[in-house]
């Protein structure tokens, strides 16, 4: 076919600085160009089914696809489509100015950033459209028809901005858009990298797109019909080509449509984790904002995996990005799932995105879904969210301690661990204390180091809850701010706090200066607070206690120093410790008679240390004493006279 050129002309003036700018700034993220095109050729589709539904054309037949072909010996990729295509006219308006002046818009909104500011300023470069293949090519061709029934043309464009239009010859409507890559491009004629790229970007495109490799011969088809062992009967397998894609993703269907196993299915598809997720919640939301998705709580093996999960980001089931945190607040990104939000502005930077409200009541809308979720498994379902609360705890107390309206609308579903069996939300926990400790939730951080104290509790009847990963003591910091949903006040109290009130006992009082002042001296620690009391277990000498409030600031201090990579033998006593000698003990009585006898000073220092033993560990150097003075008590048990 010889060609006649009917129009020459240059895109616009402006075109010598633009195409190096596309080549230059969005070089980091060039494989979009293809979603872009791709884009397009579905856009087209679907406004020429629109048109039809509309009535404003018939017969537009119904075998609707894109195809995407590599031709490395002809050096193209071509984008191909049977939509609405464009007359001389359109081309002219559309892609010779209107397209373009996007361009400019986007050009001069960031000329002047750095090229990373400026590529990571836009969310998926969207805006950019037809010419992001630029990126790629030296030279691309759009040869197009219109369903409107004008001829056929062909618009060459070259990479310094320059145009040439000719009649074309092409009998379908619909348009093709042949990219020649650039020489250092070549990759994007591998079949490998396209693949890949139209996976990541296409996967859901609402119009079926094929892949096709020019010079790659046709793969034999594994059958599953009788044909597989007998040739002579007829294949009844279906050997047609697959599309790549998934036309209508599972977010789009109605959730009452959904069964369990399509979401399984879809969730092992879509994150390649063959895990099975714990649950999922099904968004559907069209007023007042229009978004759809599913969000998947995952399964954690072990409570060392952090959470880090995979929100996938869609635009009319074009994927955009994972992970935005402008759109999805970031604690939700400690779930996987995919949300497909149509109305967002794309092509804005994200600062805007940030403060123009959008996400906030995104956010907000999921939240609330979240929240309505688990309060729904709660009530309804309480054996089975207990078994999984292991694994969404992580995700509610991170959740409450960034967004105080979560923690609100969650509250009522909070549940903990009771020592001993059970869950307890704080409501139930207070209830179930009423006569013994108002107001007063005790927990503790170690079940073992600290099960002298939590025994003791037991021992009157009082609950003990475990609080035993590092974002506790923090969460339950933000329960204490939220009063109790019948506005009652209460706190947490650890074990080894101020507990004597709920252990008292009622023996007769007691009190003797020279075994404090003994206590003091061999603590060595001259802020110790030595105290009687008289415990309702008589057979424990000695309690140690320290102040809730003094501990939690110094246990934070303790989690900045261990960033800061100290030794953790570099162990100091909190302030605020006291020492409780249980006057009912009568050991302590005895060493009260007999103060200043030779022993009373080896006695003291192992109750003490036994004290201290029940409520932390010993370090090192204590350790070490601790053994030798035990040594030294067990020889004068053998050996009296000694
Ligand atoms: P955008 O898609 O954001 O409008 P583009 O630069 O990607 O910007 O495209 C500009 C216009 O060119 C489109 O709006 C459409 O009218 C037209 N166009 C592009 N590709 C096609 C196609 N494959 N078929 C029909 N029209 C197209």
């Amino acid at each position: 076919m010889s060609e006649t050129i009917r129009e020459k002309g240059g895109i616009s003036v402006e075109t010598d600085h633009i195409f190096p700018i596309i080549k230059k700034w969005l070089y980091s993220e060039k494989e979009i160009f293809l979603r872009e095109i791709v884009s397009n050729a579905a856009d087209a589709i679907i406004k020429l089914k629109r048109l039809s539904s509309l009535g404003h054309v018939s017969d537009i037949g119904s075998d609707f696809k894109i195809t995407v072909t590599v031709d490395k010996e002809a050096g193209t990729l071509t984008v191909s489509d049977n939509g609405i295509g464009m007359n001389e006219e359109e081309v002219r308006t559309y892609i010779c100015q209107i397209a373009l002046s996007g361009a400019l818009d986007f050009i001069q909104k960031y000329e002047g950033e750095s090229k990373d500011s400026a590529s990571s300023g836009i969310i998926g470069h969207f805006g950019l459209g037809f010419y992001s293949s630029f990126m790629v090519s030296d030279t691309v061709d759009i040869i197009t028809r219109s369903y409107d029934g004008s001829p056929a043309l062909k618009w060459v464009c070259t990479e310094s901005g320059d145009y040439e239009m000719y009649d074309a010859e092409r009998e379908e409507r619909g348009t093709d858009v042949v990219m020649h890559i650039s020489e250092d491009e070549k990759e994007y004629l591998e079949e490998g990298p396209i693949r890949m790229i139209l996976n990541k970007y296409c996967s859901f495109m609402p119009v079926e797109i094929y892949l096709v490799i020019e010079g790659k011969e046709e793969e034999e088809h594994e059958c599953s019909c009788e044909h597989k062992d007998d040739e002579t009967v007829d294949c009844t397998c279906d050997h047609s080509p697959k599309p790549i894609n998934d036309t209508s993703p599972l977010w789009q269907r109605p959730p009452s449509e959904c069964t369990d196993e399509d979401y399984k299915e879809f969730y092992n598809k879509v994150f390649t984790d063959f895990r099975e997720p714990l649950f999922q919640i099904h968004i559907n939301a069209d007023y007042p904002l229009n978004f759809k998705g599913i969000l998947y709580f995952p399964r954690i093996n072990n409570e060392y995996e952090s959470l880090e999960g995979q929100v996938k980001l869609y635009y009319n089931q074009v994927f955009v990005a994972d992970n935005i945190k402008e759109v999805i607040p970031e604690y939700m990104l400690m779930l996987k799932g995919v949300l497909d939000c149509p109305d967002l502005p794309l092509n804005v930077s994200r600062s805007y995105l940030q403060n123009s409200g959008y996400a906030s009541k995104i956010s907000a809308h999921i939240a609330k879904k979240v929240c309505d979720k688990l309060n729904g498994m709660f009530n309804t379902e309480r054996e089975k969210y207990e078994k999984l609360w292991n694994n969404i705890k992580l995700f509610v107390e991170y959740a409450s301690l960034r967004d105080r309206k979560f923690y609100d609308r969650i509250k009522k579903s909070v549940v903990f661990p009771v020592i001993g069996g059970g869950y307890k939300t704080v409501n139930e926990y207070l209830e179930s204390a009423k006569e013994t400790n108002e107001n007063i939730i005790y927990y503790a951080t170690d079940k073992i180091a600290q099960a002298q104290y939590i025994s003791m509790l037991n021992g009157q009847d009082i609950d003990v809850i475990l609080l035993d990963k590092m974002l506790d003591t923090q969460f339950i910091s933000t329960v204490e701010n939220a009063e109790g949903s019948d506005g009652r006040k209460f706190k947490f109290m650890r074990v080894d706090s101020d507990i004597a009130s709920a252990l008292k006992g009622d023996g007769e009082e007691y009190k003797n200066d020279k075994l404090t002042e003994l206590f003091k001296k061999i603590s060595g620690e001259e802020k110790l607070d030595v105290k009687f009391e008289s415990l309702k277990d008589v057979r424990v000498p000695a309690l140690l206690t320290v102040s809730e409030q003094n501990r939690r600031m110094e246990d934070m201090m303790k989690m900045y120093r261990m960033s800061g990579g100290e030794d953790e033998e570099s162990y100091k006593m909190p302030q605020e410790s006291t020492l409780i000698l249980n006057s009912g003990n009568s050991l302590i009585r005895k060493l009260g008679e007999s103060i200043d006898s030779e022993s009373s000073e080896a006695a003291a220092r192992q109750i003490y240390k036994l004290a201290v033993l029940s409520q932390r560990q010993l370090t090192a150097d204590e350790l070490k004493s601790f053994l030798y003075d035990s040594f030294d008590i067990i020889e004068k048990t053998v050996d009296p006279g000694r």
